[in-house]
């Protein structure tokens, strides 16, 4: 590329741990060439085979290319640090009409997949593309049987935004695609607790929203339900790890399925078998029945086990006699079933330390939301503590159960649209759950690593607005948590 022109302005490489990102040169054309011939590869890639000359041609084109242009393509050389080899490429795309957009396309040779080492390319070329260009957001568009790729970007917290149908033509076939997507904000909160997050450690826990609802029917918002999943890390892989749920709002088992299927086996089907419940309201606990029921129908064969307030016995007794006939149909009729998997085992729990195990040790505390009991947790495991604040109003030692935290998981509702409400909703809101005001002065005491946002009472208010009421009384790292969010 002796003729090439000096570039506009010349894009440094990227280096992470294992990666040198830079930009592609002549001599990547017989790496390149495999990369971009492999079938295995192209399968469920919007591109075709393409021979030496178009590669060619593709590697001049590159020479003179920047990132950050308008309507323009980069693409990134990923290659090793230690051998120097071309191991895969991503290209970036600025929407010519809003170059705050972007899509993003990602290929990584065969023999170098499952180690990590895309995401920690795309890490680094997010990060590049989000402070150095001032991208606004980042989308990636997948095959919905692209298991590898829906694994990455669902690690790296793309949030899926939605799915097509039949709506790309692709070698030959009408295929369907996910959308997902990645925000600068989103990402440069992640990244602070990232950088918090103590690594290599025995476990690895991670919290999966899988319900940010309230009795509000949003369609996008299932009813309240949280897993806390812990793996083990064991020579340099995880163990499937156990879930452990808070609530079982309505949604819970058909959003545990999905996560199963975006990368946590410990929510499918037979692992749900702990649950936690912080207090007995309809949007907490209507989907218990299905919770019992469901995954047992799918052959969970292990009884499932409750912690609940006073009030969750009779719950789940009422609950089993409703369904008596189901079961009895179930057990005795001719579907093959287990004896074990509708079973319950109910434990009522007072505040203290209320379950032990070789994972997870959980500790409720009392809250105050209306006359009865409830509660919050605090789970700890061995590289992370979770708070789970449940329903609550702000009051006195409320904080010192958050102090410390990696993670706190928070109702809230938006101070501003309280102001809209009727004086005698207002009166009942603000005796049972926490303003964004609130909230932040409570944050801002116990300085979590992250807090999460949920049950979010927004009446109008936009999310980003409910994010600014945290911010402006708040400096610490905050995200407005959605369904299927894992932190
Ligand atoms: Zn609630
Ligand atoms: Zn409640």
């Amino acid at each position: 590329m002796n003729a090439a022109p000096a570039p506009r302005s010349t894009f440094q490489p990227l280096t992470t741990e294992r990666l040198l990102i830079r930009r592609f040169l002549a001599t990547d054309l017989p790496a390149l060439l495999a990369i971009r011939t492999d079938p295995e590869l192209r399968r469920f890639q919007a591109w075709d085979a393409m021979d030496e000359a178009a590669i060619r041609r593709f590697l001049e084109s590159m020479a003179a290319a920047e990132p950050g242009v308008a309507g323009e393509w980069f693409q990134f050389a990923i290659t090793l640090r230690t051998s120097g080899e071309l191991i895969g490429d991503c290209g970036l795309h600025l929407l010519a009409e809003d170059p705050r957009q972007a899509e993003i396309g990602y290929t990584l040779s065969r023999q170098f997949q499952g180690q990590g080492l895309a995401k920690e390319a795309l890490r680094a070329i997010l990060t590049y593309m989000f402070q150095r260009h001032q991208v606004h957001r980042i989308a990636a568009i997948t095959d919905v049987r692209n298991r590898g790729s829906i694994k990455l970007l669902e690690r790296l917290n793309f949030r899926r935004e939605g799915r097509t149908h039949q709506a790309f033509w692709n070698k030959g076939e009408w295929v369907d695609e996910y959308l997902y997507a990645m925000t600068a904000s989103r990402w440069e909160t992640l990244r602070e607790n990232r950088a918090r997050t103590r690594t290599k450690q025995e476990t690895a826990t991670k919290a999966v929203l899988l319900g940010t609802g309230t009795p509000n029917p949003d369609p996008y918002r299932h009813g309240s339900a949280v897993a806390v999943v812990v793996q083990r890390n064991e020579e340099g892989k995880q163990s499937q790890g156990q879930a452990y749920l808070v609530d079982a709002g309505p949604g819970v088992v058909r959003r545990a399925a999905d996560a199963a299927e975006r990368g946590t086996p410990a929510l499918a089907m037979p692992g749900l078998t702990r649950l936690f419940l912080t207090h007995l309201h309809s949007d907490h606990i209507a989907g218990l029945s299905d919770l019992i029921l469901s995954p047992w129908v799918l052959e969970r064969n292990e009884t499932l086990v409750i912690y609940g307030p006073q009030g969750t016995k009779a719950l789940v007794d009422h609950l089993l006699a409703a369904h008596g006939e189901d079961i009895r149909e179930r057990r005795e009729g001719l579907e093959p079933s287990n004896d074990q998997g509708y079973r319950v085992e109910v434990h009522e729990y007072e505040a203290g330390q209320i379950y032990r195990d070789d994972f997870v040790q959980v500790e409720a505390f009392r809250v105050e939301h209306g006359t009865w009991p409830a509660f919050g947790f605090r789970f700890t495991t061995g590289d992370r503590t979770v708070v789970i604040s449940g329903d609550t109003r702000p009051f006195d030692g409320l904080v010192e159960h958050y102090r410390e935290c990696d993670l706190l998981i928070h109702e809230v509702y938006s101070a501003e649209g309280f102001e809209r409400r009727p004086p005698e909703w207002q009166r009942y809101h603000a005796a049972v759950h926490t303003s964004t005001q609130e909230l932040a002065a409570l944050a801002t005491i116990a300085q979590p690593g992250l807090l999460v946002l949920v049950h979010q009472l927004f009446w109008g208010v936009s999310e980003e607005a409910l994010v600014a009421e945290i911010r402006a009384a708040y400096a610490g790292p905050v995200i407005s948590g959605h369904d299927l969010d894992q932190f």
